[in-house]
């Protein structure tokens, strides 16, 4: 064993040498002596996010009303312009995208536009894995539309209680069914779906299509124009690293501009015109007019940091050394983890066309040895019931620190330490 953990820790070594985004690392600010693995909760701050919100500060010092014009970026335009910033990752036009809301806001600005329920087509399907939100924000969508959850939302169903089939998510795809909004990475087992064919037989079935992408842009590469998503919306505090509650974006597929926002408000409508305090709302053509207040500016600065920092890094590079990252852990857990007495099993599957940038590590006592962890300076995160979730962000992770990971969970069990923490969850985990 010892000399297997010497070989992984030379490979680690090899391989950080030869990172080429080795250089981004500096760009964060990560405590030292912290091995941060929970970029896919909350993204790290960054040099450039923290210089990016003290410009906005002293904008709003130095400027105060003056900077919705004038301060730089000025802040009338931030959700356009930032929109823009981000469609390059989601393989979208520019006014195809915007900065707009929260994740759950989101779904319910898209959703009212696209859940119409007419005729025999009443029905939206979603997924029994799905984040809680979504489907909090989906039952109440039909609720709103005087129809029954129970009868109005499917939920496809899971075989093995982390993953999902498409093929059998597309066989709920019939007359009956107006809308469809799946996950593109699923929160706990990481398993990335296939956008385009869900995409494809959802249109040969005549069901719109939206994705929930907060678990999948900034860590892997999408293109929602080519694969012709109706929307999309994601957060940007996981992989995006826009900071806590950062504002977040939506997707608008151009062949929609015409059917306007369901939920009208001032900051959709046409920038010209928005001033002429008009009571008849004239919405913007395009991504845009689905914007409903004024943006926090103060939650949409770090973006302007971090956004230009992926840009620069190149989404397809991110996404190699996620899959080089993931690919050496799940190695190494292999090797090292699996066996008794360790007994850990990999949740996420192993395909690099099906698993995003997190690899859940499952095991029995996973909440007291994710508490252990922490109490090593190593922040991994834990979801209900055995899931120790590890995601190595390209931008500031290194395959040392994995190698440190490896060697820790190892340590915990080989000591029992993880019998010192309460079985019980605190609030956030
Ligand atoms: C993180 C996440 C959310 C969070 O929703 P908020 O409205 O930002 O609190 C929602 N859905 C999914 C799939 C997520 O991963």
């Amino acid at each position: 064993m010892i000399d297997k953990l010497r070989a992984f820790r030379d490979r680690a070594r090899e391989l950080d040498r030869e990172d080429p985004l080795r250089r981004f690392r500096r760009r964060f600010r990560i405590p030292r002596g912290v091995i941060y693995l929970d970029g896919n909760s909350l993204g790290f701050l960054s040099r450039d996010s923290e210089a990016a919100l003290q410009k906005a500060l002293r904008s709003w010092r130095d400027l105060g009303i003056r900077g919705w014009l004038e301060a730089d970026p000025p802040w009338f335009y931030m959700a356009e312009t930032l929109g823009a910033m981000c469609a390059g990752l989601v393989g979208a036009a520019s006014d195809e995208v915007v900065m707009s809301g929260t994740t759950t806001v989101n779904i319910h600005a898209l959703g009212a536009t696209f859940y119409r329920p007419a005729g025999r087509r009443t029905k939206i399907v979603a997924d029994e894995l799905d984040f809680p939100t979504d489907i909090y924000a989906l039952k109440s969508l039909i609720r709103l539309r005087g129809l029954d959850p129970a009868e109005h939302l499917i939920l496809a169903e899971s075989r093995d209680g982390r993953t999902l089939d498409e093929e059998a998510i597309v066989k709920r795809f019939d007359e009956t069914v107006a809308m469809a909004l799946l996950p593109s990475v699923l929160y706990r087992s990481g398993q990335l779906l296939d956008l385009e064919f869900l995409t494809s037989r959802a249109h040969e079935n005549g069901v719109v299509i939206g994705f929930d992408c907060s678990h999948s842009v900034g860590a892997v590469p999408h293109e929602f124009d080519r694969w012709d998503v109706d929307f999309a919306l994601w957060c940007s505090y996981k992989y995006l690293n826009g900071g806590p509650g950062a504002t977040a974006f939506l997707y608008v597929n151009r062949a929609h501009f015409e059917r306007g926002p369901a939920l009208a408000g001032w900051f959709g409508s046409v920038k010209e015109r928005q001033f002429d305090m008009s009571l008849d709302f004239e919405p913007a053509r395009g991504a845009g007019g689905w914007q409903i207040s004024s943006p926090s500016i103060l939650s949409s600065a770090p973006l302007i940091g971090s956004l230009a920092i992926l840009k620069e890094a190149g989404i397809d590079a991110i996404r190699k050394k996620s899959l080089q990252m993931t690919r050496f852990l799940m190695e190494m857990a292999d090797e090292l983890l699996a066996p008794e007495p360790y007994g850990f099993s990999i949740g996420t599957p192993r395909e690099e066309t099906r698993r995003g940038g997190h690899v859940a590590l499952c095991h029995p006592e996973g909440l007291r040895v994710a508490e252990a962890l922490r109490a090593r300076g190593i922040v991994p995160d834990f979801r209900p019931p055995d899931m120790i979730r590890i995601a190595p962000v390209a931008l500031y992770n290194t395959h040392a620190e994995l190698w440190t990971l490896v060697r820790r969970l190892r340590e915990i069990i080989d000591t029992k330490d993880y019998g010192r923490f309460p079985s019980e969850r605190k609030a956030i985990s």
